[in-house]
């Protein structure tokens, strides 16, 4: 139980750990590490598409949509969090910061993937994660802080804010080989149809070519 994990993803909503990350967890897996995911929320303020009435239908409904994409990805170490989508940045942040310290604690993992301080897109979620898991790897003494990685786009935001904050991809990593299963991954969001096909329209590179910045230390 002391082997210690590859890479810990932490991200506010189901959904978040598919489109940049789900091939980098399948080559990982299929080397034989363990990795894991923390999801703050259970995305009970996304859209409904109409396929169920309320948010608590809705948090039911993407639970079994993250379990499915999971299934396919093959990771198994799961810890889901009940904190208000789309409400984060109005809980303390030391709440969020203590989840990320003792999720980092436990597993001891060799790199953290969250979003990077833009958020990607400026969801304030995106970005309160952020600031949660950047303290708590600031607050780990300097030798056992893990690596740190972003999410992050070669195509600069056209917005104005989230350009001054862009950080550009410093790792690249081909996943080409995984692009069926890594679709059939994303398809099992199904309520967040409409999140795949911004992601797709806006990014299709990353589809194939999962892009993040690493915080040089
Ligand atoms: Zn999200």
């Amino acid at each position: 139980m002391n082997e210690r994990m590859k890479l810990l993803l932490i991200v506010p909503h189901p959904d978040d750990e598919v489109y940049g990350a789900a091939g980098t967890l399948m080559d990982l897996l299929g080397e034989g590490h363990r990795c894991g995911l923390v999801t703050l929320t259970r995305g009970e303020a996304g859209r409904t598409l109409g396929l169920c009435d309320g948010p608590e239908e809705l948090a039911r409904m993407r639970g079994v949509e993250l379990r499915a994409c999971l299934d396919v990805i093959g990771l198994t170490v799961h810890e889901q969090h009940t904190f208000p989508d789309k409400h984060l940045a109005e809980q303390p942040l030391e709440a969020l910061v203590e989840v990320a310290r003792g999720a980092m604690q436990r597993h001891r993992p060799e790199i953290v993937l969250t979003f990077p301080p833009n958020g990607s897109n400026g969801h304030p979620d995106h970005v309160t994660t952020h600031r949660a898991v950047r303290g708590a790897w600031e607050s780990l003494p300097e030798g056992e802080r893990p690596r740190l990685w972003y999410y992050a786009s070669d195509t600069p935001p056209e917005n104005e804010a989230l350009h001054a904050a862009w950080l550009a991809p410093n790792l690249r990593r081909d996943v080409t080989h995984h692009v069926r299963r890594k679709l059939q991954a994303i398809a099992c969001h199904r309520s967040q149809a409409l999140s795949t096909v911004d992601f797709i329209r806006k990014f299709p590179e990353r589809i194939t070519e999962e892009t993040f910045h690493e915080v040089q230390g």
